[in-house]
């Protein structure tokens, strides 16, 4: 685990222990007014509503703290500019920097602002911990594992933890990538299926796998080859039915925690997650991303007959009802002529009016996340408009008659030289470190 996020945890189950041996309460049944209760029982903390701000301030105010010798006053802002969310989560965190960052000999002030405050280095360190264990306070691990195992949707946890759906989701977030390791756009992805996933089966798939988690450590831990049988088998152990969209969210799952933390052995070719020698021969094993990576140079994407592809290439969940635009995540699933030239794709897309033609060093180094800075990252929409748009000034540049499709693995239009759509997206990778294709690019 992060470094940071394990001294975080740290200090949040210290003051987990002391609200648990104060009032004799389960960790499971503490909320965020337990500790509010233990600020005022034990430590005679005053803890007060400011009701009468008005204009700016009451925007901007979200809560103080003042140490000295003669006692402590946490107030917040209980205007109706703030939520009742947004009060809990402020007074939680004012006790926070009550338990960690005064000393009582002295007096001391902290006031917190809504808005991004210039904080020195200190300061923000200080402000980090406050939030990510006022976090960790109004909603435990123990609770939570507990909830999701019964079932909790994501409004019924907001209710039982009584926190801000932004809160809540990022609470979310940090158990699935900080406690479980799972990788980043996978922990994103999987929480916000389960926050507003538009089929049952996405927004219950957390609920799955967390009650069954312990199985599927155990299963990561153990196991040494991943074929598809053995996710078969995987399912049958960890109860979760093997089919549709389960399978998928799990398998995507795996995939990407394998891409981080999978090895490979390069003698035997066996897959091992988490480990370091080939159990087999003894060979030390490689990162199975560096072979990820590689393959990746000439991968192709499976498409039907009709050119749609069989998984979505952008979320990979299966086609299963060869939809043209996929419904998980509204990526156009065929590989086109986007019409786009390598010259306007960097000037206009972008935003790189230096390139000439032969330098496409930025395009084979391309990252797929300056797309997504563009259009609300869905490149997708982009084509949509732009080339299917009829009216569109880049459609009158388009040098086909029709929507023009090119085969799975075509980074460029075999006829017209132009960025292919599964190229723009980012889905295929133009193919580098090799001389010999670079040329064959600048040729055309
Ligand atoms: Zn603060
Ligand atoms: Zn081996
Ligand atoms: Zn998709
Ligand atoms: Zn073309």
């Amino acid at each position: 685990m992060d470094v940071k996020y394990k001294k975080y945890e740290q200090t949040a189950n210290n003051i987990l222990n002391e609200i648990s041996n104060y009032y004799s309460l389960p960790k499971i049944q503490i909320r965020w007014s337990d500790l509010a209760k233990l600020l005022k029982d034990k430590y005679e903390v005053i803890i007060t509503p400011y009701t009468s701000f008005k204009g700016k301030i009451a925007q901007i105010f979200a809560g103080s703290l003042y140490v000295d010798s003669t006692g402590t006053i946490i107030g917040y802002n209980a205007t109706s500019q703030q939520k009742p969310s947004r009060q809990h989560f402020t007074i939680v965190h004012e006790g926070v920097h009550y338990f960690c960052d005064v000393n009582t000999s002295s007096s001391q002030s902290f006031s917190d602002l809504l808005q991004k405050q210039a904080y020195s280095i200190e300061e923000q360190e200080q402000e980090d911990n406050a939030n990510f264990v006022a976090s960790l306070l109004m909603c435990n691990d123990e609770s939570l594992i507990h909830c999701l195992s019964k079932g909790y949707n994501f409004t019924k946890l907001m209710n039982e933890f009584e926190m801000s759906s932004n809160a809540m989701w990022t609470r979310i977030y940090n158990y699935l990538h900080y406690n479980l390791e799972i990788p980043h756009n996978r922990s994103k992805t999987l929480t916000s299926a389960f926050e507003n996933g538009d089929s049952l089966d996405r927004r219950t798939f957390l609920n799955a796998f967390i009650k069954n988690k312990q199985t599927f450590v155990k299963y990561c831990k153990d196991v040494y080859i991943f074929s598809s049988n053995d996710v078969r088998k995987m399912f049958s152990n960890i109860h979760v039915p093997f089919n549709g969209s389960y399978f998928y969210q799990l398998q995507n799952l795996i995939d990407d925690l394998f891409t981080e933390k999978g090895k490979i052995c390069p003698n035997c070719n066996r897959t091992f997650f988490n480990k370091h020698y080939c159990s087999f021969c003894g060979t030390k094993l490689n990162d199975y991303q560096f072979i990820k990576k590689e393959g990746l140079k000439m991968k192709e994407i499976a498409t039907f007959d009709d050119g749609i592809a069989k998984v979505c290439p952008n979320c990979s969940i299966e086609n299963v009802h060869h939809n043209l635009l996929c419904p998980y995540c509204g990526t156009y699933e065929r590989n086109i002529c986007t019409g786009i030239t390598i010259i306007d794709y960097a000037e206009y897309i972008l935003n790189c009016p230096d390139v000439i033609e032969e330098d496409l060093d930025w395009l084979f180094n391309f990252n797929p996340d300056n797309l997504k800075k563009l259009n609300g990252g869905i490149p997708g929409n982009l084509i949509f408009e732009n080339v299917i748009g009829t009216d569109d000034y880049t459609y009158s540049k388009y040098h086909h008659k029709e929507l023009h499709q090119v085969p799975g693995y075509a980074r460029f239009c075999p006829d017209c030289g132009c960025v292919t759509s599964y190229c723009l997206q980012g889905f295929l990778k133009p193919v580098s470190n090799d001389n010999k294709s670079k040329d064959n690019a600048n040729m055309k």
